[in-house]
């Protein structure tokens, strides 16, 4: 019997390359003034030694990341982001149907069943978002697949509308039809371009519009360039900060297992590119974050027990269930 809160095994080592360095970092130097993880995965096992969740958290604790926005991308992942959130203080969640998924779905006619179950996690304490929904034309490139995208990417702001919560939006290489779907459909009152990947012309859209772009570990690259560019011409309120754990970890660890604990690096970048002080960036992202989200304890915590047991090993002997097996792999969710 497959335990409806335990999320699809996946292991981010088992799908790419395995020669990569598959030890997680040390800890950066705790923050002094606490931010989010505005967007995380904390079910997608990496590493060596995959962390149970619970470890990703503490080591976060230790640094100054007080919590995080814990995303699904399919209904088993959104359904174990609203079942931990509503046992751990640290975790809100956002459920979503990912683009890429929506292409599957809609292929095998079960997009609008999916699209269904969402909505209904939406009304759950806790969920605090949409999300990610949006496009994504960079590993989706047929006329069908996209067109299941938009589909998905338009109920999800619905949705979203619906139940009074943010969006946070996967956009991939589709930055035009992206705001063109928000223009025409009429985005939520708190949108967040997660993992922001445009340059300037994208970020004056947003500050337009007032939606918020969210800042991964890729404009710490030495190629992020657009994306700093972008950070000079974003008014401050509207800036958040996140991990997209178990990707895009940040310099100068690039390549290696990410997680929550490691977001300080891309605050300090961030905080660095601008000539700001850390603390005072920290003390502003956080502000915003609460503007988006809410505060993490104002629906206290109220399900007993934790979805998978103390340890992921206790209740699933057999094998680890955060190790991932190949056989049991599903298709590649990550990268932004
Ligand atoms: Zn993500």
């Amino acid at each position: 019997m497959t335990d409806p809160i335990t999320p699809h095994v996946r292991s981010r080592a088992a799908m790419e390359d395995a020669s990569r360095d598959l030890s997680y970092p040390p800890s950066p130097e705790a923050l002094v003034v606490a931010v989010y993880d505005n967007h995380t995965h904390l079910e997608i096992a990496d590493g060596e030694n995959p962390m149970h969740y619970r470890e990703h958290l503490d080591r976060a604790s230790a640094v100054g990341v007080r919590g995080v926005v814990q995303v699904g991308t399919d209904v088993q992942t959104s359904r174990w982001s609203a079942a931990i959130a509503a046992r751990e203080p640290r975790v809100l969640a956002a459920v979503a149907i990912h683009p890429n998924e929506a292409a599957t779905l809609a292929e095998n006619g079960e997009l609008d069943a999916a699209l269904e179950a969402i909505d209904e996690l939406a009304a759950q304490p806790r969920v605090v978002a949409i999300g990610e929904t949006g496009l994504d034309f960079y590993r989706t490139d047929s006329e069908s697949g996209r067109a299941a995208q938009l589909r998905a990417f338009e109920e999800h702001i619905r949705i979203a509308k619906r139940h009074n919560l943010a969006l946070q939006i996967h956009d991939r290489d589709a930055h035009d039809d992206v705001v063109a779907t928000l223009r025409r459909v009429g985005a939520p009152e708190r949108t967040v371009f997660h993992c922001f990947s445009g340059g300037i012309e994208l970020a004056s859209i947003l500050a337009e519009n007032g939606w918020y772009a969210s800042f991964a570990g890729p404009v710490t690259f030495k190629n992020g360039r657009d994306l700093r560019e972008a950070l000079d011409v974003l008014p401050r309120a509207l800036l958040l900060v996140e991990t997209d754990a178990p990707f895009l970890t940040p310099h100068p660890f690039r390549g290696r297992p990410n997680s929550p604990y490691l977001l300080p690096h891309t605050l300090r970048a961030m905080a660095d590119h601008l000539g700001t002080d850390v603390s005072m960036l920290a003390a502003q992202i956080s502000s915003n974050t609460e503007q988006v989200y809410g505060q993490w304890d104002a629906e206290p915590v109220t399900a007993p027990g934790d979805p998978w047991a103390d340890r992921p090993d206790a209740e699933h002997p057999e094998p680890d269930d955060v190790s991932g097996r190949p056989d049991e792999l599903t298709t590649d969710q990550g990268g932004a």
